[in-house]
């Protein structure tokens, strides 16, 4: 079957499923493999669950006709998604970088949502499988449509904008993430650079923070650049206050002096700029982009203020890389309050340079005055430190309840697969 044809069949059933426990009536189900899984073996199940055909790409027993042959399910998932796409005349916005790709997609999308029908990634749909997904999720009606690209290796982000086709696109940042997949800092910028080098070929536009240096060299050649910043821009702010939540003063749009966000960390302040930027940028105007960014919420793990048994406990315990966990450090210690408690897990795939950037962590919290300081799991269990070592979160929630801690201020981190969070649950 053509990828044409497969999109008649779509257009009639436009809702696209890959999980049989969550398939509805209609759906199309995608029989994706994975390392632990083949989906292929849930075809007929899905069916009977009431799904209109199933794609797959292995000799299924008592398959029938609606079940659509193809040589890669994933393959096809992803022309499909490219298929679609190329059915809309509309900005597509990109976002990758090391770190803030989720909280500027909030952003923007929340900013832009207020002045046209937008269409985002939800949650952290951000890889292989989360893009045609999100892609193939946008409806007619779309005015915009917000994109976050994840990647950990070298062509990822170039393959994703073969289907994707962005517009327009921003690189938050390159730092210091996924080190092992992408081969050191210069590997991550050439990486997350591969989106520059799709608007460079095709014209598109680029939003950039001016205060990174290194975003200079990448972009060059990019034709249309948008920048923001602290000093110079189309978009200038600086961070008003930050305690906890930062408020930040802006510069360059009308009607709009300063914003309070309800973002704990200064760190998120490009993230705010970037939001403000792109309103300007497709019109939305001052008083409806000031509104949505003072109106975001997190409830995601991310830059969030917990209020728990008398203490102000900020979850960011989202994921963590060397930048980002140092961004947070910083933070937490430019906060005013008597009592700061820091629990922080180790931080993943950062191959041989792993051991050197948690003890740089430790170097980092020695130069404050905490209350006390737990270290979670990862490479934490091999550097030598002055502080508490504890093995998960769960025994760092039994360490913190043990305390009966209470008027603290709190910083919860750590990579995704430390679970921090979970210091968090009764
Ligand atoms: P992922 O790779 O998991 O998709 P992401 O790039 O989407 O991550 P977010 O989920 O928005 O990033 O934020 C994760 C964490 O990164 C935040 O909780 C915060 O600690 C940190 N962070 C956010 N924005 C920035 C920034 N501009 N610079 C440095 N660190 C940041
Ligand atoms: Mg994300």
């Amino acid at each position: 079957m053509t990828i044409p044809e497969l999109y008649a069949i779509f257009k009639q059933h436009p809702s696209v499923q890959t999980d049989t426990r969550k398939l509805q009536q209609g759906d199309l189900f995608f029989a994706l493999k994975g390392p632990n899984f083949n989906a292929n073996s849930f075809a007929l199940q899905a069916l009977e669950a009431g799904a209109a055909y199933a794609i797959i790409d292995e000799p299924v027993e008592g398959a029938n006709g609606r079940c659509i042959v193809v040589e890669d399910v994933l393959t096809t998932l992803q022309q499909l998604a490219g298929y679609h796409r190329a059915q809309f005349n509309i900005p597509f916005i990109a976002i990758t970088g090391s770190n803030g790709k989720t909280t500027t997609k909030e952003l923007v999308s929340t900013v832009l949502g207020t002045h046209f029908i937008t269409y985002t990634t939800q949650g952290n749909l951000n890889n292989h499988i989360g893009i045609p997904l999100t892609l193939l999720r946008v409806q007619p009606d779309a005015q915009m449509a917000v994109i976050e690209m994840g990647a950990n290796h070298q062509k990822e982000i170039e393959g994703y904008c073969v289907y994707t086709k962005p517009t327009h696109g921003i690189i938050t940042n390159a730092g210091k993430a996924h080190l092992e997949g992408f081969g050191g800092v210069e590997g991550v910028r050439k990486g997350k650079g591969e989106l520059f080098d799709y608007l460079r070929a095709h014209e598109g536009t680029a939003f950039a923070y001016n205060d990174y240096d290194y975003l200079h060299n990448m972009i060059q050649g990019v034709k249309h650049v948008e920048w923001y910043g602290t000093q110079t821009g189309t978009v200038t702010g600086q961070v008003a206050v930050s305690e906890p939540f930062l408020g930040v003063y802006v510069q360059g749009v009308d009607g709009v002096q300063q914003v309070q966000t309800q973002l704990v960390g200064d760190y998120n302040l490009p993230n705010v700029l970037c939001a403000i930027t792109l309103g300007k940028y497709f019109g939305v105007p001052g008083n409806k982009i000031q509104a949505a960014i003072e109106g975001y919420a997190p409830s995601n793990s991310r830059s969030q203020l917990v209020e728990k048994d008398g203490n102000k406990i900020i979850l960011d315990a989202y994921n963590a890389n060397p930048t980002s966990m140092r961004a947070a450090i910083e933070n937490f210690a430019k906060l005013h309050a008597a009592e700061k408690i820091l629990l922080l897990g180790g931080m993943m795939e950062l191959g041989p340079e792993s051991i050197g950037e948690h003890e740089a962590i430790v170097q980092l919290l020695q130069q404050y005055p905490w209350k006390q300081v737990v270290l979670v799991g990862g490479d934490f269990a091999h550097v030598t430190s002055p502080f508490i070592y504890l093995p998960d979160s769960l025994a760092a929630r039994q360490w913190l309840h043990d305390q009966h801690v209470t008027g603290a201020h709190i910083l919860v981190k750590g990579s995704r697969s430390t679970r921090m969070e979970r210091i968090l649950e009764n």
